[in-house]
């Protein structure tokens, strides 16, 4: 049967992120940008509410709470500021692998660490020579006696100088590509295993981002999540549930725009008449409002099927893309809608600008969505 309904429980859980975005995001959201600062201490009160790591099992702590649930949070959150968001959905991008793939004992230890203390997880699969092209990784993987040997450089990891853990991903063979890639977790205090902040980001400055380098990083057996060679399913497979988090950064970073600039276009009067009376604000308005719903709808239906158990990466890509393409388009539009005043921080548009730029970029770049989609429809 064919809902539109949330439950109470998803509506509960939505107004509670929303109330949180009001009261503790939007107030310091622009603070913490400026500064370049990592949000601890709005992150921690986050945590202590149970808005972070809603798809950890109880039996680690957690909520066991669904894609679709994560969405409602994301969107409110989002809402608030995208860089902080991203801090939190950094997290599920960690922990996916380990809920796909991972054993009892590594799901104890490291889900449950993130429902036991505000702690942070990074995903390490992306290198300075291996970006769209994730098969070509570099980072190598040796096995010495009943160990393995890491060498290589991450870089572009979210979370990655906060984290108390990474998922990394590494190949024996490189020529091997996909078959010879296999992921690992292990604790972020490993001997050999350094970090380096990346400053200087565009947008989504509260967010860390750093280079991870891993010099002889010596980690036992029991650190390969799955099996070794199955590496690069479990990223793909990832990314096939966490891309509709995107979707709901799209949908919260639009909704923003979509209030701010219908606010400004009632106040702002020019001409002797409120800008809003003109009827090419008014259609930017209007398309911003058609591509939410349409984002929405897509997003949602993007989590639903996962939480049912549908794989289906084409329709994670559709809102993936979809979401980036019009909320980037939508965002440039509010900076349009406020004209001189939008160009400057002081007003909360420029930020939404340059914060959704990375949605097109992150977790497979807009062109690397529609590779994604072609492939699946070429398929038959
Ligand atoms: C702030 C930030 C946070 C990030 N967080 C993480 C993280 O937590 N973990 C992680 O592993 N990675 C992370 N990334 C890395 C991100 O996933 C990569 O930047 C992204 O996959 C693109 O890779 P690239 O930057 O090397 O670009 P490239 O792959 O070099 O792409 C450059 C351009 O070429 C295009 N292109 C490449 N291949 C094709 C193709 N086949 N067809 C058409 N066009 C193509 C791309 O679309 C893009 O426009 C993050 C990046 C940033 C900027």
């Amino acid at each position: 049967m064919l809902s539109f309904d949330l439950t109470p429980e998803q509506q509960q859980l939505k107004q509670t992120a929303r109330d949180f975005a009001a009261k503790e995001i939007i107030p310091v959201a622009a603070r913490y940008d400026e500064a370049e600062e990592f949000p601890y201490e709005v992150l921690k009160k986050a945590w202590e509410l149970g808005l972070l790591n809603l798809e950890v099992h109880p039996e680690y702590g957690g909520l066991g709470l669904g894609v679709l649930d994560s969405i409602l949070v994301m969107e409110e959150i989002n809402y608030g500021c995208a860089g902080m968001a991203t801090i939190m959905s950094a997290n599920d991008l960690a922990s996916t692998p380990l809920l796909i793939a991972g054993s009892d004992a590594q799901k104890k230890r490291y889900l449950g660490q993130l429902t036991e203390e505000c702690a942070f997880a990074a995903y390490g699969l992306s290198e300075p020579g291996a970006g769209s092209d994730a098969a070509s990784l570099s980072t190598t993987y040796r096995k010495v006696g009943d160990d393995y040997v890491l060498n290589g450089v991450k870089h572009f990891i979210t979370n990655g100088t906060v984290a108390s853990w990474v998922v990394v991903f590494a190949t024996k063979d490189k020529s091997l590509r996909h078959a010879g890639i296999s992921c690992f977790v292990l604790p972020a205090d490993t001997p050999g295993l350094t970090t380096h902040k990346m400053k200087g980001k565009l947008g989504q400055r509260a967010s860390d981002t750093a280079e991870l380098f891993f010099d002889d990083v010596k980690v036992p057996a029991s650190a390969l999540v799955g099996e070794e060679g199955q590496g690069f399913k479990i990223a793909m497979q990832t990314f096939d549930r966490t891309r509709p988090q995107i979707g709901a950064i799209c949908i919260g970073v639009t909704q923003r725009a979509l209030d701010e600039s219908t606010r400004y276009a009632l106040e702002r009067k020019q001409f002797d008449k409120p800008i809003a009376d003109f009827q090419a604000i008014q259609f930017m308005l209007a398309d911003m409002a058609i591509d939410l719903e349409a984002m929405r709808l897509l997003t949602y239906k993007a989590g639903w099927l996962v939480d049912h158990g549908a794989r289906s990466p084409i329709v994670s890509s559709f809102s993936k893309a979809f979401g980036a393409d019009r909320a980037m388009h939508h965002c440039v539009n509010a900076v349009q809608i406020f004209g001189g005043f939008g160009y400057l921080k002081e007003y909360p548009v420029e930020k939404l600008m340059r914060d959704i730029k990375l949605v097109q970029i992150y977790e497979g770049t807009s062109q690397i969505q529609r590779v994604v989609i072609a492939r699946n429809l070429l398929k038959g």
